[in-house]
Order: C-alpha cells, then structure tokens, then sequence
C-alpha cells in the first residue's frame, strides 16, 4: 500500500474495481450491495448506459474552454433547473462545499449591495453539515471541522434547530444576513426537518429581510422523492439554495440556484470558477435530470423507500438491542444504534453490505434511486444479517435484547 497519500480519510479496506447499478466488486473478487452510492451521489447507480453515452459523446467533442465562453449545456441545465424550482438563476461549480460557498457570498453581497454591509451573520445549526472549505466549515455545526483550522470566521453562529425562540430573536438581529439549513440533514445522522419548521424559518427570514439558504447537497435530486426536498412542503421555498452529489450522478459538479432579487447583488466578476460548469458535467448532468425529474422515477423513489421503512419496523421490532429509531427521508435513511456505528459499518461489510456513518451514532443508507423491490430486500436481508451477528458479539443493549424461550 503506497504511503503517498495525505492520511485524510480512514478508508474501508476495499479496493473497488467495477459497479453496475447497485452492485460494486472489489479487485478481490468481493461483491457488495452498494447503499452509500458515493455518499448519495451516484443517484442512477454505477455504469448506467445513458450517463456513459452522455459522457463518452461529450467527451469526444470538448472538454473544456473555461467561463469564458459560452457552454450550450450550461444555458440548458440552468433552464431546466430554475424552470423545476423557486429559482431564476443558476450558477455552476465544481462540488457541494463550493456551492456552499458562492451561497454564502451571495447572500453577504445582497445586503452589501442593499446599504446594508453589517448584515454579514449567517445562522446555522446544531449537527449541521456544509462542506469543507473555511466558510463551510464555519457555517457547519460541528465545532471538530474547525479546529486548529485559526481563528473561526466573524459572522457565524450555530442554534438548536428545536430552539425556534432562540432562532427568532437571531433572525431579527440587524447583522443577520442569512440562515442556512439542511431540510434533511444528511451527515449529521438523516435528520428530517418537518414542513412546520421549514416554513416558520420561511416566514421569520421574510419578515426580517434575512435571506433563507437550503442546502440540498444531499437531500436533493430526487433522493427524498421530490426533485427537492423542501418541495415537500408549498411554502417552504428558499432565496438560495446549494445542491451537488447527484446533480452529476458521479461526475464532479454543483451549483447554486437563486431567485432574481437575492442574487441582485452580484454582477460580472464578483465570482467564479476555471472548471465549474465545463461542457463533461453539462452533458452528464442533463442525462441525470431528464431520468431523475420524471414524476414515474420520483414515485419510484417513494415506493422503495417505503419498502424500506417498512423493513426497519420489522427490524428495530426484532432488534430492539441493536436499533434505537429509525430516521430520515425518501432514499436518504438512518437508523440510529445501540453499538458503535462504525463497528455495525465494519461488520455490514462482511454481509456484503456497504452503508454510510452519520452523526447521532447512526448508519445511513443512500442506495442508488433506481433500486429495485429485490435489491431493497436483499439490503435488508444483510441489514437483518449484520443484526444478528452484532447481537451475538455481545453488541448493542444487552438488556433490550427479547427474551428467547430456553430450549
Ligand atoms: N452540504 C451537504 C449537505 C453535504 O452533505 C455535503 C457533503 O457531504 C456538502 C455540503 C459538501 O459537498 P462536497 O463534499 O461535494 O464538497
């Protein structure tokens, strides 16, 4: 094993050679149900026919010329993007932390270009994620991303998602620029946000002049059922919102989406990018939008998920010492643990089972959107599987364990 990369990542042991829809092998012969799909990226599977046509087509006419120039398949994503949600605009980068990013610049430069310059705060949330770059880091709320990172940046403050006076009383501070929140939490442990309080952030940010960022990195694209998450729930719609992963169904992409008035402080050279929105993403994600945004492909995402939701029941019933509650939304799962998520991870792996961590001790489950009624059950199968095996380690809540009859 090469000692030449940054030890940044504490990686599974698995060197992944190939995946076809749900399925990866590793160089070993191994093969495992894939449920984390890049971390809710790989939105269509691995190798669908129509992304590689898209790409290999693309590929053979340009690659890139830099925003320089106009990007045909830019001009149609961002028509096809804005025309399917609350938004005029889009923009393109290269990643959901850079998304996170021009989100944040865009709403400082709102109330900059309003005569409002000490509106710099942004609110976020307890458990929050929003990338990796030093505003996203900032932004996010979980203080470790931060740490040892300097100073943190002025301007940011995390609350209690619970603590709706709290939020008022920052929202209407006369620094408040923004609040950005996941509607569905992803690596904080799929943690759906309710239409009630989607829409009360709604009408406080309104009623104060404070700009409403989602980040739908994670939750978007299809992955809860609705193109976007917070389509859930008329009336929730943001000023701004982030979203990435499977906007490129595995291809490196982002972009923000913004409604005319809050991007009205921006102009030509206040921002950009040398590879956002080069013509190998355009064509990969127009593929990945014209099958994700089919209301049959969203229903199919429904059904599955309540195939699923349907089998933890019957599991957290049987594995009451292994399984705590059950969470989330769409295809973006958790199941919050008894042991040590990452030990349940390690030991899925032996059934053959690849599942995400997630905060709150959870593991979660980001299967590909096209899984079928015998793959969920074949997840389960091995989530059952992964169960057992914990609970014979000694794993878990012993005391929770049910009493089996002496034979
Ligand atoms: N925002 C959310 C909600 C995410 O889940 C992630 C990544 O997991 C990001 C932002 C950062 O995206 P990326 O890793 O593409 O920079």
């Amino acid at each position: 094993m090469s000692e030449a990369l940054m030890p940044l990542y504490a990686r599974a042991q698995i060197e992944v050679e190939r995946g076809e829809g749900v399925w990866l092998e590793a160089r070993d012969g191994r093969r495992f149900l894939d449920c984390v799909a890049g971390i809710a990226t790989c939105a269509l599977g691995h190798a669908h026919p129509v992304l590689i046509e898209a790409l290999t087509a693309q590929a053979h006419k340009l690659w890139h010329v830099s925003n320089i120039f106009r990007i045909p398949g830019q001009e149609e994503l961002a028509d096809k993007l804005t025309a399917a949600t609350f938004a005029d605009y889009a923009y393109f980068a290269n990643s959901g932390t850079e998304a996170v990013e021009a989100a944040l610049k865009i709403a400082r430069r709102y109330h900059f270009a309003k005569g409002q310059p000490e509106r710099i705060d942004v609110i976020g949330f307890a458990g929050s994620f929003h990338g990796r770059t030093y505003g996203a880091i900032n932004a996010s709320g979980n203080p470790t991303y931060l740490e040892g990172f300097g100073p943190r940046l002025p301007g940011y403050q995390q609350l209690s998602i619970d603590d709706m006076p709290a939020i008022a009383a920052a929202i209407a501070s006369p620094t408040t620029a923004a609040v950005i929140v996941e509607p569905v939490q992803g690596e904080g442990g799929a943690r759906a946000l309710d239409g009630q309080t989607l829409r009360e952030l709604r009408r406080l940010t309104r009623e104060h002049g404070v700009l409403l960022i989602f980040d739908e990195v994670q939750s978007g694209m299809g992955r809860t059922g609705k193109l976007f998450a917070h389509q859930w729930f008329p009336g929730a719609e943001p000023d701004i919102m982030a979203i990435a992963k499977a906007l490129g169904g595995g291809f490196p992409i982002g972009a923000v989406l913004a409604t005319r008035e809050a991007a009205s402080g921006m102009a030509a050279g206040m921002h950009g990018t040398t590879f956002g929105g080069n013509p190998l993403a355009m064509a990969v994600a127009l593929a990945v939008f014209d099958v994700i945004a089919q209301d049959a492909a969203l229903a199919h995402v429904a059904a599955m998920s309540q195939r699923f939701f349907h089998g933890f029941g019957a599991l957290a019933a049987r594995f009451p010492d292994q399984v705590v509650e059950q969470r989330g939304k769409g295809l973006l799962m958790g199941l919050k643990l008894h042991a040590n998520n990452r030990e349940v991870m390690a030991l899925a792996r032996e059934h053959g089972l690849l599942v995400a961590g997630g905060g709150d001790n959870c593991i979660r489950l980001l299967p590909s959107l096209l899984i079928t009624d015998s793959e969920v059950d074949e997840a389960l199968a091995r989530l059952e599987a992964t169960f057992a095996d914990a609970r014979a380690k000694g794993w878990g809540k012993v005391d929770a364990a049910p009493v089996v009859a002496a034979a």
